[in-house]
């Protein structure tokens, strides 16, 4: 791994996820926060920026090099803490929005943790199961000195999950010749990790669902719900609605998606996407652009960024909008629907359930006193709440969307914080 460096904002042309999407919003909650403007500009800048090569070596002897990420954005309210992400698409300037929303979503819903993310430019579907267990412990062995239970604590993303982790905690821990299971999160239970880590995401969001429920009166069964991406966090908020009586009609994955106006067979669908890999062929198929523009009640982004943007937003019919996924609407996109009377929960809040459960884990795994399921769901049903209570009561009372509101809310506890 190259050495460190100490970072700047990003200045060049080209399109940049930090620069256009995490920083305005950032000046633009500024504006209904109490934070002094140079906390604001401190908090353009990441505290540290990690990129090095990862040499892999392949099943047929050969030897490829990937490039891995890691950003420690801002550490002031605790440890750094976020995902490693393997995917192709994965850039440093998606790693910086992603630690940069990291640091909001930790101070949105009050843990006391800061914000950090990781990726590999990679498409771990084409590499077997022993070249991603070498590319996860390389990844390890590159990043093991910005890492640790007190310093920055990564937990699963795209294309990562248990194993993955499991795999990266037993290399740190042969690095540095002990057990720190707190330098990871979501690992295998039997390996330290947290009941109920693997569905703490998409039940955060239900909780936000369930909140808007009542205070819309809504009878889930008059209740339509279409949800893109079809991996950990929208198969688990498909069952969860599911299991209340909202109406899933449509979901999707990276191949495209189903539609059923009467509603899927969430259990059915699951159990087809999971054992082969594919949505059953059933209702009618959708792109995953018709699927975001479908007349439903609820859409739930939960597959990657940049979903929705200035092209599509006009289209979308629904009237919530529950962001699983990170980043999924451009500012443009944001601007558009702020025109409408389409409620939107930010990611850094609708999707804050993941990162409390890490927390969870990493509390459990430095207290060495692990928790039931009833507790996990409880206190994380508490914290999802209450953030969303206090976020919404501020968009009342301001007047500004639910993003904006969000981030002001964030902003004010890391002024505290750092003033
Ligand atoms: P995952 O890898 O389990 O699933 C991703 C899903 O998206 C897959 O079904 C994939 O086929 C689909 N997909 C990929 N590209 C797509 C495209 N272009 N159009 C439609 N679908 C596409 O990932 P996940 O853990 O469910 O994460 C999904 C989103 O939720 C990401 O934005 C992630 O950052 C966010 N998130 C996840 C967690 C977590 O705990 N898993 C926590 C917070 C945020």
């Amino acid at each position: 791994m190259s050495p460190d460096v100490l970072t700047a904002p990003q200045t060049q042309a080209a399109p940049d996820v930090f620069r256009d999407e995490a920083l305005p919003r950032l000046d633009l909650a500024a504006k209904h926060s109490r934070a002094k403007a140079e906390t604001v500009e401190r908090l353009k800048h990441a505290e540290r920026f990690t990129e090095g090569g990862i040499p892999v070596q392949m099943d047929d002897g050969s030897t490829k090099m990937f490039t891995g990420f890691r950003c420690r954005y801002n550490t002031v309210r605790g440890p750094a803490k976020g995902g490693i992400r393997f995917h192709p698409d994965v850039s440093s300037a998606e790693v910086r929005a992603l630690a940069f929303w990291m640091t909001f979503k930790c101070a949105t819903v009050g843990i006391p943790l800061g914000g950090g993310k990781g990726g590999v430019i990679v498409d771990p579907r084409g590499l077997s199961e022993r070249e991603l267990e070498r590319l996860s412990r390389g990844y390890m062995r590159g990043m093991a000195d910005v890492l640790g239970p007190d310093i920055d604590v990564p937990a699963p993303d795209v294309y990562t999950n248990a194993t993955i982790m499991g795999w990266m905690s037993d290399e740190f821990d042969t690095i540095k010749r002990g057990r720190y299971p707190g330098v990871i999160t979501g690992k295998p239970v039997s390996r330290g990790g947290s009941l109920g880590r693997d569905d703490a995401t998409a039940r955060g969001g239900f909780v936000c669902l369930q909140e808007i429920e009542a205070k819309r009166g809504w009878n889930p069964k008059e209740i339509t719900v279409a949800i893109q991406g079809f991996g950990n966090a929208g198969q688990h908020f498909a069952r969860l609605a599911d299991s209340v009586g909202y109406k899933v009609v449509a979901v999707s994955d990276s191949r495209g998606g189903i539609y059923d106006e009467n509603g899927l067979d969430v259990k059915a669908t699951i159990d087809t996407k999971n054992s082969t890999r594919r949505l059953p062929e059933v209702g009618r198929s959708v792109t995953n652009e018709e699927l975001l523009e479908l007349g439903v009640d609820v859409l739930v982004p939960a597959a990657l960024e940049n979903a929705i943007t200035r092209d599509n937003a006009h289209d979308v019919k629904a009237k919530v909008l529950i962001e699983l996924a990170n980043g999924p609407l451009t500012k443009e996109a944001d601007e558009i629907l702020a025109q409408t009377d389409a409620l939107v929960v930010p990611d850094i809040l609708a999707n804050a359930g993941g990162v409390t459960v890490s927390y969870f884990e990493w509390c459990q795994n430095i207290s060495g006193y692990y928790w039931n399921l009833e507790t996990v769901h409880e206190r994380l049903g508490d914290i999802m709440s209450s953030a969303f209570n206090s976020v919404y009561d501020l968009m009342e009372s301001e007047g500004v969307p639910m993003r904006t509101a969000c981030y002001a809310h964030a902003l004010n506890r890391l002024a505290e914080a750092m003033e």
